[in-house]
């Protein structure tokens, strides 16, 4: 149970797309469902789950935390009212995945396909509703989903800053790594970012990453893997990160 007896209320709403970070946060839920934060006593907290599609979610509940997957299509008036509904009933919203977080792929398609051809303008959720965490990755590992629900839920851990600062930031990509790292001579040659492009847009060449643009699809995946990108993203950025003792006025 929560520190003030209540179990910690976690919904996750997919809006839609390649389902990769749907997948993810899915395949998290039986770690997350065991418990959440860290051990106090030996013991987590007891974490109550519901996972909906967008366009099926019971908007009459409340939450403590929601975890959104996929970016939102401004020309769907009805699922753009949703969203804002989810985080009226949401103390806390985490936008995860690039698309959610960043826009990534999304922000490259045209739309115009059926059934709904209308759609046409993606962008990240934070266009639209203020986020409080955002995790670019295409898609992030299983492990960042209760990494960061434990920090959260404890309070503590450095992941709270980095996605916190990353909400805030709303869009980078290999370009800005290319800018505000590795030519301004911050980049220490370590390759985590190469390692983490999901599509092999990045290579090293004299022990420094080069970007190779056609392939960068931004979902700023290689910005929150490097050290040195995550330092200037969270002085450019400063957020103060939300935990859940705060929200309940614990
Ligand atoms: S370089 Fe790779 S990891 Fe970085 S934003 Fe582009 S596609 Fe994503
Ligand atoms: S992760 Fe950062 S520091 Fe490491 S090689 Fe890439 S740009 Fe350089």
């Amino acid at each position: 149970m929560g520190e003030d007896g209540r179990a910690v209320r976690i919904l996750h709403i997919d809006i839609g797309g390649c389902e990769g970070c749907a997948v993810t946060v899915l395949r998290a839920l039986p770690l997350i469902r065991q418990g959440v934060g860290l051990p106090r006593g030996g013991t987590l907290l007891k974490a109550e789950v519901h996972s909906k599609y967008l366009g099926n979610v019971d908007l009459n509940r409340e939450y403590d935390i929601a975890i959104v997957t996929g970016s939102i299509c401004l020309k769907d008036e009805e699922f753009v009212e949703k969203l804002k509904k989810v985080r009226e009933i949401s103390k806390i919203l985490v936008a995860f995945g690039s698309c959610a977080a960043v826009g990534g792929v999304t922000l490259f398609a045209r739309g115009g396909q059926l059934p709904k051809p209308e759609h046409m303008v993606w962008q990240p959720i934070a266009v639209v509703v203020d986020v409080d965490y955002a995790v670019p990755g295409c898609p992030p590992a299983p492990a960042a989903v209760k990494a960061l629900l434990d920090q959260i839920v404890s309070g503590r851990g450095l992941f709270l800053n980095i996605f916190a600062s990353a909400a805030k930031a709303r869009k980078f990509s290999g370009y800005d790594l290319m800018d505000d790292v590795v030519l301004t001579g911050l980049c220490v040659g370590c390759g985590a970012c190469v390692l983490s492009c999901p599509t092999q847009a990045l290579q090293m060449i004299d022990r420094r990453p080069d970007l190779i643009p056609e392939k960068c699809i931004r979902c700023g995946t290689c910005y929150v893997r490097c050290p040195r990108a995550t330092q200037v993203l969270m002085r450019r950025f400063p957020a103060r990160p939300k935990t859940l003792r705060e929200v309940r006025g614990g």
